[in-house]
């Protein structure tokens, strides 16, 4: 029997959707290995967050609120996470594979003594830990043999799991990071403003390759406003310095898996596949037939993207009156 603690990954006091994608393999680790899973709320002002995971059928939902953890410092959260794990008896810490989890849950798992399985994409049926290795083209499967584990999941592997009702208790954690010995002290966020969609959290995304050259905004940025869509790159777009590099999807970037996905003037290097290829649908916009990217896509349109992506726009525009 396991006890497992999710970290809840929240923005501006609201949940962010890779918590409930990391619940998805939660329940799958518990349906299989029998036990129970409780939420780690940290942060400051996080009352909403906690509140919103009551449903999700947790043994307690457990908030750490302290001005101090107001934003993700590894060796503050990591103390503060492993701490509340030895307490509550938790011998599983999950939590997505972003950019906090990445960051946290590595000390998280040294403070625990653990071993750790990273970017998760599935358990098996022998019960090891499948991770996508050399840029998706393997997976291999882990097993971990200290008692303690630690486990970051990708979060698009996994659908977001379902409320179940209820009311999960809410427990209060006195957690002083002045007391974990954080010599990391927060400075500024100096953040991309946009009131575009979260790139790992949207429903669909516009994505623009090299192809595009200095018109990477003209072509993309009024189809995604259309459809109210997140805009990703291609490295080689990022790169030549036509989009910035927080769009950047593929090994080397985000991990996405939207309900649908634009792939324009993208050729579908295997690199960049490893960052989308999971999306529900694919639609792939190339003048060229032969690139790799229509292999992947649902549907293709062999055409200039300066041509065909101003029309598509417009149809739809005028469809959506
Ligand atoms: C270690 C490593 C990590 C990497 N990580 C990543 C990563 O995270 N993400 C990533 O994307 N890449 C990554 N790459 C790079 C990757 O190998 C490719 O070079 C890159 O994805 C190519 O980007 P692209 O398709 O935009 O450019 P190109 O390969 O140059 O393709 C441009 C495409 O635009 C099309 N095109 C040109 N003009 C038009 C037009 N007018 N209308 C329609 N189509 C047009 C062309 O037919 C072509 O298919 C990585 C590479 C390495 C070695």
């Amino acid at each position: 029997m396991s006890k497992v603690l999710i970290l809840a990954e929240h923005d501006k006091g609201a949940l962010k959707k890779v918590t409930l994608n990391t619940l998805a393999f939660a329940r799958q680790y518990v349906a299989k290995f029998g036990g129970s899973y409780d939420f780690a709320v940290l942060g400051h002002n996080v009352g909403a967050v906690a509140t919103a995971l009551q449903g999700f059928g947790a043994g307690a939902v457990h908030v750490a609120d302290h001005a101090d953890l107001a934003h993700p410092i590894a060796s503050a959260w990591g103390k503060v996470l492993a701490d509340l794990a030895k307490s509550i008896g938790a011998d599983v810490v999950v939590g997505p594979a972003s950019t906090t989890g990445k960051d946290v849950l590595p000390r998280t798992a040294v403070r625990l003594g653990a071993g750790m399985a990273s970017d998760i994409i599935a358990l098996t049926d022998s019960g090891a830990f499948a991770r996508p290795m050399w840029a998706g083209n393997l997976t291999g499967n882990v097993k971990i043999s200290t008692a303690n584990k630690v486990i970051s999941v990708r979060a698009s592997a996994f659908d977001a799991a379902e409320a179940t009702g209820g009311s999960s208790p809410i427990q209060a954690v006195a957690a002083d990071p002045a007391l974990a010995g954080s010599r990391v002290k927060f400075v500024s966020f100096d953040g991309v403003q946009s009131s575009r969609p979260d790139l790992a959290e949207a429903a669909i995304i516009v994505a623009g390759g090299r192809g595009l050259k200095d018109r990477f905004g003209a072509v993309t940025e009024p189809l995604a406003d259309v459809l109210g869509a997140a805009i990703g790159a291609s490295r080689a777009a990022v790169d030549d310095g036509f989009a910035p590099n927080d769009y950047q999807i593929g090994q080397t970037g985000k991990v996405v898996a939207p309900q649908l996905y634009f792939a324009i003037a993208i050729s579908g290097a295997v690199q960049h596949l490893a960052g989308m290829k999971n999306s529900k649908v694919i639609v792939a916009i190339n003048k060229n037939a032969d690139e790799p990217i229509f292999k992947v896509a649902d549907y293709g349109l062999v055409a200039d993207a300066f041509v065909a992506v101003p029309e598509l726009t417009a149809q739809i525009k005028a469809l959506r009156g």
